[in-house]
């Protein structure tokens, strides 16, 4: 069952590239992935095809109108009878990681509701009860780019994406670690060598070098990854 992915917006022009290129495109052609844009602005019922209007209390901008984004999401959601995993892109949702990109890649249909202007109005979160997710603590100019984000992130974890070769487990966040640094050809760039280890053809001692460095690395890099790593290390352990 490939999973089915609606992508609610006011920019569908601009999905066009990033879903018809590289491992977004190959998921699709495989059958893996199905993509499905709406417009809100088909949903708007005014000779103006309105989706926003002023915030009540005053203040800067416009907010997006209920009815649109209601009616969007009821029309994506009966093209196919699998529930929905809603997902409404927010700078104020809870932070897009590697574990609920894991989880997400796992189910069978994700509705990604995309804002625009200062965001939607309150009852369509009230309302539609979506799990909000922010890309990160930075304010976009519409959820467009967050939803592409969580799309590729998301669809190279569906099995059969990637081939065995570039497979995902030993990336960065797979088992809380970073990823050990990578060379290719040639052997010496501007007097740098690749580590010797490497050239040894000794794959035990590859793996043991390549541990060691993903340790190091995140160790120096990420020590609140390293904490939470030692920290699950010793509880397995201690079973
Ligand atoms: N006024 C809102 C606030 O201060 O929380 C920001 C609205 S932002 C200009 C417009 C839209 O961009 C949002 O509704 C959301 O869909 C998207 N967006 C902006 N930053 C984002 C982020 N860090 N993660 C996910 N979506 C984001």
């Amino acid at each position: 069952m490939s999973l089915r992915i609606d992508i609610l917006t006011l920019f569908p022009e601009m999905f066009g590239s990033f879903l018809g290129t590289s491992i977004p495109k190959r998921a699709a052609e495989k059958g893996l992935v199905a993509y499905h844009l709406t417009s809100y602005r088909d949903f708007a019922t005014d000779a103006h095809k309105s989706v926003d209007d002023k915030p009540f209390g005053g203040g800067p901008g416009m907010v997006m109108m209920c009815q649109t984004v209601f009616d969007a999401v009821a029309h994506a959601e009966k093209q196919d009878p699998r529930p929905t995993r809603r997902i409404l892109l927010s700078p104020q949702g809870q932070r897009l990681e590697q574990s609920l990109v894991a989880e997400l890649a796992t189910t069978e249909r994700l509705l990604l509701i995309s804002g625009r202007y200062e965001g939607f109005d309150e009852r369509i979160i009230d309302g539609l009860k979506p799990l909000e997710v922010s890309i990160g603590d930075y304010v976009l100019s519409g959820g467009e780019l967050a939803a592409m984000v969580l799309i590729d992130a998301v669809v190279r974890l569906i099995p059969g994406v990637l081939g065995a070769a570039d497979g995902p487990a030993d990336e960065s966040f797979a088992d809380g670690l970073l990823e050990y640094p990578q060379y290719t050809q040639p052997r010496e760039f501007a007097g740098m060598q690749v580590p010797d280890v490497l050239l040894s053809g000794n794959h035990k001692k590859i793996a043991e070098w390549r541990l060691e460095q993903r340790k190091l690395r995140t160790q120096q890099r990420r020590p609140d990854l390293w904490q939470a790593w030692v920290a699950k290390q010793s509880q397995e352990s201690n079973q």
